[in-house]
């Protein structure tokens, strides 16, 4: 399926644009990979640079190695092809921290027309969305509503929602929609995500683990003071190991848990492999999950050892800030972002 690129600009805010870009260059030279996250982190959120660079044809080029598509369209074909590889999927319509109730009722209206698609085409695909893109950040009881009607759809037709995580000041309200969800509202088919930057994930996991919840663990994208979360990857990479001890605990299994462990880090795969093995633990009863268009080759072979491997495949046109933070992860990425500004 071709992605159909946005319209390219002029090229003088390409200048500008590049610019910037290289600027960032510079100071990434100068003072490291963990300053510039922050910058992009912050980018990802700013309003003035998505308006810069989203209509722009050579970012949509870099993007769309990690973005599936546009359109639902896009988002089935990668699905299907995923799935004939062996991989499962979680598809994301793009969008988060939408301003108007309009907004919050659009993104609903797709999420609908994708689980009947999801349903229809025989997929081995589920939906993960933010509660901000439900409208969080203006209302939580319709935000709630929202996610409650596709929770009770994805019932509908056999299929599960995952709410992601995103920034610490959305924390509290998000686990708590999920335990409305489940407890209020009697749904079962939910899941939720715990990022191990945050001290206060272990005691969320304990919770959690009471529930017998099925938990995404992830090491988390945004950027964090060092009032909630670890500064050093180091102990941001040893509590992920921490807590996956959690989730895989025979306390946990008896539960019912149903652990997600998603990451690219080879480091932290490896040795929760060792640790399945080491306790039989069987395949069917955790999974790997990891980003659309990165590390593939990973990803199948994985997948050919006889583990579960989903893949997290966005779609949509607001796909801004989930590609600024791919490039917030991986610094790298920028060199590729230039490259191709010169081939453009
Ligand atoms: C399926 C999925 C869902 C997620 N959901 C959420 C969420 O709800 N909330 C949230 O805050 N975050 C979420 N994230 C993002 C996550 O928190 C991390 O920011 C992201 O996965 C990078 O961390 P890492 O563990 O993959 O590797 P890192 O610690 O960033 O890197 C470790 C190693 O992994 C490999 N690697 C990492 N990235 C790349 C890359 N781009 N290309 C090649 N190799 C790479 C490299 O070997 C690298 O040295 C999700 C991630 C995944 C995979």
């Amino acid at each position: 399926m071709d992605k159909p690129a946005p319209q390219t600009r002029s090229r003088s805010p390409l200048l500008v644009s590049f610019a910037f870009f290289a600027v960032l260059a510079f100071l990434l030279f100068r003072n490291g990979e963990n300053w510039i996250r922050h910058v992009l982190v912050y980018l990802s959120q700013a309003g003035w640079a998505r308006r810069m660079i989203s209509d722009w044809g050579v970012a949509w080029g870099v993007a769309s190695r990690f973005v599936a598509g546009t359109d639902r369209e896009a988002a089935i074909a990668t699905t299907r092809s995923m799935n004939e590889k062996g991989l499962l999927v979680t598809l994301d319509y793009l969008g988060e921290s939408c301003t108007s109730e309009g907004e919050a009722l659009q993104a609903r209206s797709e999420i609908l027309r994708l689980l009947d698609d999801i349903h229809r085409h025989e997929l081995q695909a589920n939906v993960s969305l933010k509660p901000t893109q439900l409208g969080l950040k203006i209302d939580p009881h319709m935000a709630l509503e929202n996610i409650c009607d596709l929770v009770e759809k994805a019932k509908t037709v056999g299929n599960f929602i995952r709410i992601d995580m995103e920034d610490h000041p959305t924390t509290d309200a998000t686990l708590d929609l999920y335990r409305r969800l489940r407890y209020q509202e009697g749904l079962n088919n939910v899941g939720v995500v715990i990022q191990s930057y945050l001290y206060r994930s272990e005691g969320d996991i304990e919770r959690l683990i009471e529930d017998g919840a099925r938990v995404r663990l992830c090491k988390g994208a945004y950027a964090e003071p060092p009032e909630v979360a670890y500064p050093q990857k180091a102990d941001v990479d040893a509590n992920y190991l921490n807590l996956s001890r959690l989730l895989l605990s025979p306390r946990a299994r008896a539960k019912g848990v149903y652990p997600a462990f998603a990451t690219h880090d080879p480091a932290m795969i490896d040795d929760i492999k060792r640790y399945v093995h080491t306790n039989k633990i069987p395949t069917d009863s955790f999974e790997f999950q990891m980003l659309f268009g990165i590390r593939r080759d990973l990803q199948e072979s994985l997948a050919r050892e006889g583990y579960r491997v989903r893949i997290y495949v966005p779609y949509g046109t607001a796909w801004y800030p989930y590609f600024v933070r791919r490039l917030a992860e991986r610094p790298a990425n920028i060199w590729f972002f230039v490259s191709n500004f010169f081939r453009a």
